[in-house]
C-alpha cells in the first residue's frame, strides 16, 4: 500500500465515520448470520405483545428465570422475572454491586402497528362478511392492502376463561385481507393524497363470502362466518366486546437479498431491540450492576395504559427491588442509566430528500445512537446529556461494538417518539440505542444483519461494564 500524505495521516487522526462493517470486520458476517437464526424465530413466535411475552418467558424458564416474589431474598446472580398483565415484561440479574449505585435498565418495546379489531367487527355488506378494524400505531394505510393477513388475540369470555387465538399461521390456514381496486378502475383512487390511499373506514378485512343455508336469515354471510368462529373457539359475537384481536401479516420472517444480509419481517420495530436486549439479558452471569431488562407495551401509541412506561409499572418493581434492599429508590434511580432500546430509520437511497445524510444511519454499519428523537425544536424528546453518550460510547468501544449515531430524518421533516422520555422521567440518565430500520412500520420491515448483531453486543457491554 503507498505510504499516506501528511494530509492523509491528519484526517486519520481528526476525522471520524462508522464503517461498513462488512468491509472493516468481514469475519462478523457469518455471526450474524448464526446469531440471527434465533431471531427470525422469536419473530415469528411473537406476532403480539402477548405472545412475544408468553415466549419470552419460555426462554427464560428455560435460562433458569424464576418468577419475581418481593417476598424473597435474592443474591448476586440470581435471575428473575416479572410479567405485567400479560403484556409487558420485566426480567432481572441481580448484580453485586449494591442497589443503591443504581441499576442497568435496558427497554425496548413488543408491541407493533396493525389493524385491531374494532368491539364490533363483523358486518355484511352485499352478500361479503367483513371486519372492521381501527389502526393501532402509526401506519401508512395504502401498504396494508392487499397484504395476507392473519388473526392473533385473546378473547377473555363470560365464564371467566380465556381462549387464545392464531389464525393464518400454519400451513393451511385461510388468511384474510384488505381488497384494493383495480388499476383500470383506479383512476379517481389515484388522485387521492397517498395517505388516503386506502382511508382508515376501508380497511376493512374480507373474512367470509358463502351464506348460511336458510333465506329466513337476514345476513346469511355473517352468520356463516359466525357459526365457523364459534365451532372453533366457541365464541358469539358479543365475545368481540371481551377481546383483543390484532390482524397482523401473516408471512414469515426470511432473510432478504441475494447476499441474504438483511432480514424482512413484520413487527421489527421493536422486537429487534427485544430479542437482542433478552439475548443479553440471559447471557448476564454475575454482573456488577443489576439488570432490569424491560419489554413493553404500547410504545407505538405514546406509551399509554398500565402496560406502557408512562405507567408506574416499572417504578413500583424498582421500589420493590429497593424495598428488599432496603434502600431508597430514589437513590437507586438517581443513580441508574437506561437504554431505550429502539429502532431508528435507516437512510433510504430510493429516498434520499428526507435524511440529512450527515446525520443519518445506515444499513451494516452498527447500532444507532440516537440523542435526541422528538419533532420540530427536539419536542417531546429525551435529549441524552453528553456525559451519558461518553458513557455509552465509552462502553461500546471498550467492547468493539460497532456504532453510529443517527436522527429521525432531516429538522422539521417529521419525527418520533420512544420510552426514553418516561424512563428519563423516573430521573434515569437514558439515551436511545438500537437497529437502522428500512420501511419502518410497513407490513415487512428490513433489518441488517450486522446491525442487529452489533446491537446485541453493544446490549452485553451495557450489562458488563
Ligand atoms: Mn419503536
Ligand atoms: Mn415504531
Amino acid at each position: 500500500m503507498a505510504k499516506k500524505t501528511k494530509g492523509q495521516e491528519l484526517a486519520d487522526k481528526l476525522t471520524w465515520s462508522a464503517p461498513n462493517i462488512a468491509k472493516a470486520a468481514p469475519k462478523q458476517v457469518n455471526k450474524a448470520n448464526k446469531f440471527c437464526e434465533g431471531y427470525k424465530k422469536f419473530l415469528d413466535e411473537g406476532k403480539t405483545e402477548r405472545e412475544c411475552v408468553r415466549y419470552a418467558v419460555k426462554l427464560l424458564e428455560e435460562r433458569g428465570y424464576r418468577r419475581f416474589d418481593s417476598e424473597s431474598v435474592y443474591v448476586p446472580g440470581d435471575k428473575v422475572y416479572y410479567v405485567n398483565r400479560g403484556k409487558s415484561l420485566i426480567a432481572t440479574t441481580f448484580g453485586s454491586e449494591p442497589l443503591e449505585k443504581g441499576v442497568r435498565i435496558n427497554g425496548a418495546h413488543i408491541d407493533s402497528p396493525r389493524l385491531d379489531l374494532k368491539p364490533m367487527p363483523l358486518m355484511e355488506k352485499d352478500e361479503f362478511a367483513y371486519l372492521k378494524t381501527h389502526y393501532y400505531g402509526g401506519i401508512r394505510k395504502y401498504q396494508w392492502g392487499t397484504t395476507p393477513l392473519a388473526m392473533h388475540g385473546v378473547v377473555a369470555k363470560a365464564d371467566g376463561t380465556t381462549i387464545e387465538i392464531s389464525l393464518g399461521e400454519k400451513p393451511g390456514e385461510p388468511v384474510f385481507c384488505v381488497t384494493d381496486l383495480l388499476p383500470h378502475l383506479g383512476r379517481r383512487q389515484n388522485e387521492r393524497h397517498l395517505g388516503e390511499g386506502i382511508r382508515g373506514e376501508e380497511l376493512n378485512i374480507l373474512v367470509a363470502s358463502l351464506p348460511y343455508q336458510d333465506d329466513a336469515v337476514k345476513e346469511p354471510v355473517k352468520l356463516l362466518a359466525l357459526e365457523v368462529l364459534h365451532e372453533k373457539y366457541g365464541i358469539t359475537e358479543a365475545d368481540f366486546c371481551r377481546a383483543e384481536i390484532e390482524m397482523v401479516p401473516a408471512f414469515k420472517a426470511s432473510d432478504v437479498g441475494l447476499d441474504r444480509s438483511m432480514i424482512g419481517a413484520y413487527g421489527q420495530d421493536d422486537r429487534v431491540c427485544a430479542y437482542t436486549a433478552l439475548m443479553a439479558e440471559m447471557e448476564a452471569e454475575l454482573p456488577a450492576f443489576t439488570t432490569v431488562t424491560i419489554l413493553t407495551d404500547k410504545e407505538e401509541i405514546g406509551s399509554e395504559g398500565n402496560t406502557g412506561l408512562n405507567s408506574d409499572y416499572v417504578l413500583h418493581y424498582l421500589e420493590d427491588l429497593a424495598d428488599m434492599a432496603g434502600v431508597s429508590v430514589r437513590k437507586v434511580l438517581r443513580s441508574s442509566i437506561c437504554l431505550s432500546s429502539d429502532v431508528n430509520a435507516a437512510y433510504d437511497p430510493n429516498y434520499p430528500d428526507v435524511y440529512d445524510k450527515t446525520n443519518a444511519c445506515f444499513i451494516n454499519r452498527g447500532c444507532v445512537l440516537t440523542k435526541y428523537t422528538g419533532s420540530r425544536g427536539k419536542s417531546s424528546s429525551n435529549d441524552a446529556g453528553a456525559e451519558l453518550m461518553a458513557r455509552v460510547i465509552g462502553m461500546m468501544e471498550k467492547s468493539g461494538v460497532y456504532w453510529q449515531t443517527g436522527e429521525m430524518g432531516k429538522v422539521d421533516e417529521g419525527g418520533g417518539g420512544t420510552i426514553a422520555k418516561f424512563v428519563a422521567h423516573m430521573d434515569v440518565d437514558t439515551v436511545d440505542l438500537g437497529v437502522p430500520i428500512l420501511s419502518m412500520h410497513a407490513p415487512f420491515e428490513l433489518a441488517s444483519k450486522l446491525d442487529v448483531y452489533n446491537t446485541y453486543k453493544a446490549f452485553k457491554a451495557f450489562y458488563q461494564n
